[in-house]
């Protein structure tokens, strides 16, 4: 569902000539520098518009405010939001095109497995991801970067497997150098730093897990490449990834918190302080049961008309702030480290390290759950939870098909069946974990 290949490069084009671009900028540099009273009065002013949007053309929200007795024109302020039901995950899984306010054609779908194997669709309008793009620009611009910074991305890329032996692409009209996490290897090196060093960069972007790869290949043969900044996201980074990433590029580490269902957003200031991006959505934190020091997040995006969530949780933890106040003046409330997604990285059969293996099963539809295993170097057992509206051999192709462009070909591959998924080793169920090496 996701887009790729010539789907992404009009998609990157779409958002990068939307209509509204100049003015979403501006409303973003306006609140940047905006009070907390000015914050809110924002957020309470885009927050009426939603309600009402959402009552008059979402059927799922006709629907939940009908059975719930809400007149939406009583949703005035961030406390009166309190008085719509939370949703999850299970209402997308099971009632995703109910949410919709505008056609599907109309829209860019995705979907995710995110932490726990549950896979969610969800769709974007072209300005919300316009927006999204644009939020993120915000937060660069706080390094003296932006947009148009050229940058090294590390994103997955199965546009590798459309171009045999090049584990690179020069995406210069989008100021990128597209570099596939599964080519990270003393084979491919050369390759790839001849790329980097023709591209110029200034920047890296991208996961964290495969950028501590290529990092720790450089530091390995002794390379350093400054940069002027490591943008990070959709990763749990440990410290010693942090300080190998610091070593061998040098700039500053610009990590932001999202989720597939871009419900909230949060990142980093140039003084290393975690904010929350006030005017992406309104962000809840909910006690967690049992533990007085962790909070769920709970977001309304206040940017994205053709898929209305209101008061959404994540399913992502958080810890207390360690401060209220940053020193950089900003009107956004400081949030502690987010519990996010932690993955093993495998192993292929070559020996390549594969960072983030659950990309594999994140696209999968007609599952209720997916999750990937790694039994031993190249051998890999996919476990699905059927869905009402699964087919067998339609997912199995699938799985294979993302298996052999992804991880590359010469893997071993099991998938089974099963009514639940299986806990790891910490007792939580993970999306992708190894068992054997
Ligand atoms: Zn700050």
């Amino acid at each position: 569902m996701g887009p790729t290949g010539a789907r992404l490069d009009v998609a990157h084009r779409i958002r990068r000539l939307h209509p509204l671009l100049p003015a979403i900028r501006a409303e973003l540099a306006r609140m940047d520098h905006a009070s907390r009273p000015q914050v809110v009065a924002y957020q309470e002013r885009r927050l009426r518009a939603m309600v009402r949007w959402a009552a008059a053309r979402s059927p799922f929200y006709r629907e939940l405010f009908r059975q719930n007795g809400i007149d939406p024109r009583d949703i005035r302020t961030l406390n009166d939001l309190t008085a719509i039901p939370p949703i999850d995950r299970h209402h997308l899984v099971e009632r995703g095109e109910e949410f919709r306010t505008f056609p599907a054609a109309t829209m860019w779908s995705a979907s995710s497995s995110g932490t726990s194997g549950r896979p969610v669709g969800v769709y974007r309008t072209p300005g919300s991801s316009a927006y999204e793009l644009c939020a993120q620009a915000r937060q660069w611009s706080w390094f003296g970067l932006n947009a148009s910074s050229r940058r090294i991305v590390l994103r997955g890329s199965d546009f590798a497997a459309d171009q045999p032996g090049r584990p690179v692409r020069d995406m210069s009209a989008n100021a990128q150098l597209m570099v596939s996490s599964f080519h990270l290897d003393d084979e491919h090196l050369p390759q790839i730093m001849s790329a980097i060093e023709a591209f110029d960069p200034v920047a890296i972007e991208g996961w964290p897990s495969s950028m501590t790869v290529l990092a720790g290949l450089m530091q390995r043969h002794g390379i350093t490449l400054p940069l002027r900044g490591i943008i990070t996201s959709s990763e749990v980074m440990s410290g010693p990834s942090r300080a190998l990433m610091r070593a061998v590029f040098g700039g500053p580490i610009i990590d932001h918190y999202g989720q597939t269902e871009r419900v909230t957003m949060s990142g980093n200031c140039e003084r290393g302080t975690d904010h929350v991006f006030e005017d992406y959505g309104i962000t809840e934190l909910i006690p967690v049961e049992g533990h007085p020091d962790r909070w769920e997040i709970v977001g309304t995006p206040l940017h994205n008309w053709g898929f209305p969530l209101l008061r959404y949780r994540t399913g992502d933890e958080v810890g207390p702030a360690p401060s209220p106040t940053c020193p950089c003046g900003r009107g956004f409330r400081t949030i502690g480290p987010i519990a996010g997604r932690a993955e093993d990285v495998f192993t292929a059969a070559d020996g390549r390290p594969l960072p983030l293996p659950s990309t594999v099963v994140d696209d999968l539809v007609g599952v209720l759950g997916a999750q990937i295993v790694q039994l031993a170097r190249g051998q890999f057992e996919v476990r699905v939870v059927p869905g009402p509206d699964y087919d067998r051999a339609a997912v199995a192709a699938h799985i294979h098909r993302n298996t052999d462009r992804m991880f590359g070909l010469g893997q071993q591959l099991a998938i089974v069946e099963l009514d639940a998924l299986v806990a790891g080793g910490s007792g939580k169920v993970k999306t992708a974990y190894v068992i054997g090496t």
